[in-house]
Order: C-alpha cells, then sequence, then structure tokens
C-alpha cells in the first residue's frame, strides 16, 4: 500500500475548548489508485490531507494519535527536515485556488521551473525547457509562446492546469488535491478533472480527491470515504456506492446532486447544519440530521459496520438503508 492513514485523531485547542477534527480516520490508498474523500466543510476532510502533508498549522492543530505510513515509513516519526524533502518529491498537493497559491509577480515558466533548479540543480535555461514540457503535458495551448506570462493572464482553468503541472514536476508518488475545481465553471471543472485523471494514470499515482461534490467523482475515483464530523462514515467502491449507499448521510448527499434529466426541479438538501466540532452530539454525530434516527442513534457511537468485504459503513440501520433505496 502506498499510504494509509491509521486511526488518526487530530485536536485543535481553542479557547472555547478542545475540538476533534479528526476522530480515528482509517483509509490508504494505493499506487494508480484514486480515492474520493467526501464531506461538508468541517467534516475533517482537508484537515486530514493536511495532517499527511505535514502543513498542518500548530499550533493550534495537534495530532494527537494515530500513524500515517507512507511506502514503508510513520510520516509522523520522521524529522522536519526528511518531512520537507518529502514533500517536495514525493507527495504533492492542488489547493482550490490556483490564483493564491502562485506567485503574481513570477512568470509561470520561472515558478514551473524553479522546481528543477532547487530539487533537481539544473540551469535556469534546462530549467524552462523542462517548463515548456509541463505545460505541453497539460495541455496549455502555445506553451513556448506563454512560459513567459504571469498567472493573471491566464484563465481560472488554464491556472489549475499549472496548479497540476507544478504538482506533477517532480512525479510524485502521490497527489492529494483539495476540491481542485470547485471554483471553475462546470464545462471547464469536467475537463481539469479529466486531465488530472489521465495523467495520475500515466505516471501510476495515488491521487487524494477531496471533495464536497459527489458529482464530480463518479468518472473518476476508484473508492470513495464518506467523513462526517471527523470520523468515516461509509468506504465502498465507487460504483457501489452510487447504486446504493449504506448511509444515510452519503444517501442524502446523493440526492443533492443536479441532474440533467431532472430539470426544474428542486434540488433536495440535507436539512439543518455540520455539528460545531466543540460539541458533537452523542451517539451517531448525524442523527439530528437523519431522517432515519432512532433513540438508539443518541445514545451509542455507531462502528464501522462491515456491508461486505468492500464496504463498510457507521450507521446501526445500514441495512435498512439499502432496502429502502
Ligand atoms: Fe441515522 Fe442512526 Fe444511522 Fe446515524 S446511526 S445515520 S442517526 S440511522
Ligand atoms: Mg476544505
Amino acid at each position: 500500500m502506498l499510504l494509509e492513514v491509521r486511526d488518526l485523531h487530530v485536536e485543535f485547542h481553542t479557547r472555547e475548548g478542545v475540538a476533534k477534527a479528526v476522530n480515528g480516520v482509517n483509509y490508504s490508498v494505493d499506487a494508480g489508485e484514486t480515492l474520493a474523500v467526501l464531506g461538508e466543510s468541517g467534516s475533517g476532510k482537508s484537515v486530514t490531507a493536511q495532517a499527511i502533508m505535514g502543513i498542518l498549522d500548530m499550533p493550534p492543530g495537534k495530532i494527537s494519535g494515530g500513524e500515517i505510513v507512507f511506502k514503508d515509513r510513520d510520516l509522523l516519526k520522521l524529522r522536519t527536515e526528511e518531512r520537507r524533502r518529502i514533500r517536495g518529491q514525493e507527495m504533492a498537493m492542488i489547493f482550490q485556488d490556483a490564483l493564491s497559491s502562485l506567485n503574481p509577480v513570477l512568470s509561470v515558466g520561472e515558478q514551473l521551473g524553479e522546481m528543477f533548479v532547487v530539487h533537481r540543480g539544473m540551469s535556469r535555461s534546462d530549467a524552462k525547457v523542462k517548463a515548456i514540457e509541463l505545460m505541453d503535458r497539460v495541455r496549455i495551448p502555445a506553451a513556448r509562446e506563454r512560459v513567459g506570462n504571469f498567472p493573471h493572464q491566464f484563465s481560472g482553468g488554464m491556472r489549475q492546469r499549472i496548479m497540476i503541472a507544478m504538482a506533477l514536476a517532480l512525479e510524485p508518488d502521490l497527489i492529494i488535491a483539495d476540491e481542485p475545481t470547485t471554483a471553475l465553471d462546470v464545462t471547464v471543472q469536467a475537463q481539469v478533472m479529466d486531465l488530472l485523471a489521465e495523467l495520475q494514470r500515466e505516471l501510476n499515482m495515488g491521487l487524494i480527491l477531496i471533495t464536497h461534490d459527489l458529482g464530480v467523482v463518479a468518472d473518476v475515483a476508484d473508492k470513495i470515504a464518506v467523513m462526517y464530523a471527523g470520523r468515516i462514515v461509509e468506504t465502498s467502491p465507487v460504483h457501489d456506492i452510487y447504486r446504493a449507499p449504506a448511509h444515510p448521510y452519503t444517501k442524502g448527499l446523493l440526492r443533492s446532486i443536479p441532474r440533467l434529466d431532472q430539470k426544474g426541479q428542486e434540488l433536495y438538501a440535507i436539512k439543518g447544519l455540520p455539528p460545531n466540532l466543540l460539541h458533537i452530539p452523542p451517539g451517531c454525530a448525524f442523527h439530528p440530521r437523519c431522517p432515519m434516527a432512532q433513540p438508539v442513534c443518541r445514545t451509542d457511537v455507531p462502528p464501522l459496520y462491515t456491508v461486505d468485504e468492500n464496504r463498510r459503513s457507521a450507521c446501526h440501520f445500514w441495512k435498512e438503508t439499502l432496502d429502502a433505496r
């Protein structure tokens, strides 16, 4: 396995108390595999990613337990230097907002080339050739002419391609993309997502795709982990989850995807809001919002039940949920 997150716990110590942002998360991704991590904001999906990358704000963020095993090493036991090297060369992250991640006063060619100058000791002119190659690879038209352009001279979709190029530059084994297309138009979203998926397959990288939108992952992900209030509530191969979700929260997320064949119909929304992490509801954290909640849900935290060989659901009533589709 390329990456295994084992029983990860992350806390944020605030003036009002301890927020349990990540509460015993387990997931894994292999080379050539895409794991989509799904959930609303505050579910812990980004915090888990930041813990993997080693870019968690600390303090107040603190990893209070667990292991992050990447290529047979527990990252949490490594020195800062070694983590920085891994972060530069073996894993890379793509963020939602390219404009704030790119340097506005350096040309994209300089920024891409910098990777090769710093990490591979290349000359500026060789690095520029590499930068053009990368821009070609992410299909930026007229790369040779545009290598000297600045980030603001590109469209949002093109900037996101440049972010992908930066992430791919050193051919990492793992890429984490946090809402990589959320800021883009729907048509551009699909193009960028397809490109990312294609390069991921070509380079046989592991990809963790973080999103709140189940609509974007169907074609690119192999498997899905759904998070709620710092825990994983369902894991499944991608196709099974669309066919028959085994958790009421996943079911709600699926029903809130806009569908072309139901134009004009009002979109379903899960009622209520995700919980405040300082006051996570007892029992199943989803119970105040769950249409299937029973008294036991208010008192007993559901374990991750085995639905079948490849699927888990943290719902006391996963069977009824499957049947009620
Ligand atoms: Fe709903 Fe209960 Fe299942 Fe939680 S355990 S998702 S409250 S039915
Ligand atoms: Mg986020």
